[in-house]
């Protein structure tokens, strides 16, 4: 079976994004019905509320001292 590229409407900023032949082929391999309603964007910023958002916060602050020493 070959897949096309297919352009969809974000259901959050309304932009339109490609569903690419590839991505609808991952979404099948996965067992996926429904096509993604949201762009790539979107969805980033979604699963990054979803829960580690503090933990990314953290993160970062605790590199940015320890990069800093051990450069010097
Ligand atoms: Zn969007």
């Amino acid at each position: 079976m070959s897949f096309q590229d297919k352009s969809l409407t974000c259901a959050d900023c309304g932009t339109s994004f490609t569903f690419s032949a590839n991505e609808q082929e991952f979404y099948q391999s996965k067992g996926y019905t429904n096509e993604p309603k949201r762009c790539p964007s979107c969805r980033q910023t979604r699963k990054a509320e979803r829960g580690n958002t503090a933990f990314q916060l953290r993160r970062t602050q605790a590199d940015v001292p320890g990069k800093m020493r051990s450069v010097r």
